[in-house]
């Protein structure tokens, strides 16, 4: 089937050739940046990146957009996986001339998380969630804005599981851009904020840097990965549903007052805490307190 220019569609619905698609999905790119004032031109951005296509994107994007760009990735330390993706990175990153800088959950807190797993059990995602975030903010030290690669599923996956949870205090910190959370957290923002999983993949595909496809081994203990197989299916029979769920959630975020918490110095690393200790050092503490 041909697009209106004359070229091959490369997707059905809607019909669009190789080269619409791309300036398409830039030009949304732009105009969620622009909407939700993501980021500026002076701004010095760290893309947290793991080498996957989301992250590989974003970098790409931004880069392309006239951003000045840095990526850092954790190497959380999951045998089969992460070496792979960060292979892809580094690769990326050589080729595109973009700083990486790589920290590990071994150098930093003396274990990988698949030995934190082995010994001690815990869930790998609420382990591999928070320390993850801990390093990435303070790397950050010195950047004036953190982005992310999530995507329109991953966001509105997390409605859900939110919703489903009854996390319904987490809801005001959905959206492109992450509402303050206090003192010495850096803002983070999401550009990719409106474009699914298959429009990031198709992008990656047609500018060569899809990257091996290789998923976490812990992924299928991940309550996301449920909500996803069920998202999945609705939107094959409802099309359009995960982007009504993202504008729905900005709706209702727009009505709700916003609140900033109050922050402190962790009093063991220093980094901004919500109580005497970060969740970060509790977690290390618990961790090291259990062998
Ligand atoms: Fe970490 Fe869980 Fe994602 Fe694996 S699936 S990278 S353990 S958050």
């Amino acid at each position: 089937m041909l697009y209106s220019c004359g070229q091959p569609s490369i997707q059905s619905n809607p019909p669009l050739c190789k080269e619409h698609f791309v300036k398409r999905f830039e030009e949304r790119v732009q105009k969620t940046i622009r909407d939700f004032h993501l980021l500026s031109k002076k701004d010095s951005v760290l893309v947290a990146a793991s080498g996957g296509k989301d992250s590989l994107t974003t970098l790409f994007i931004l880069k392309k957009l006239g951003y000045d760009v840095s990526a850092l990735a954790i190497d959380e330390g999951i045998a089969g996986y992460r070496e792979h993706t960060l292979h892809d990175l580094t690769g990326f990153c050589k080729k595109n001339k973009i700083p990486l800088r790589i920290v590990s959950f071994k150098d930093s807190f003396g274990k990988t998380l698949d030995r934190i797993i082995k010994e001690q059990k815990p869930h790998p995602c609420t382990v591999c969630g928070t320390l993850r975030r801990y390093l990435l903010n303070k790397h950050a030290n010195g950047y004036d804005v953190i982005a992310t690669g999530h995507n329109a599923d991953d966001e509105a996956q997390s409605v859900l599981m939110n919703l489903a949870r009854a996390n319904i205090d987490l809801f005001p910190r959905g959206g492109p851009v992450t509402t303050s959370r206090g003192e010495g957290f850096i803002k983070r923002v999401k550009p990719l904020y409106f474009c699914t999983e298959k429009e990031v993949l198709t992008y990656a595909v047609l500018n060569g840097f899809a990257g091996t496809f290789t998923e976490c081994s812990y992924a299928t203990q991940a309550y996301r990965a449920e909500i996803r197989d069920e998202l999945n299916e609705y939107e094959r029979n409802h099309p359009g549903a995960k982007i009504r769920i993202l504008k729905q959630c900005l709706n209702v975020k727009a009505r709700v007052p916003q609140q900033s918490s109050v922050t402190k110095p962790c009093s063991s690393c220093g980094e901004p805490s919500q109580q005497g200790l970060c969740k970060a050092c509790r977690l290390v503490t618990d961790i090291n307190a259990a062998i």
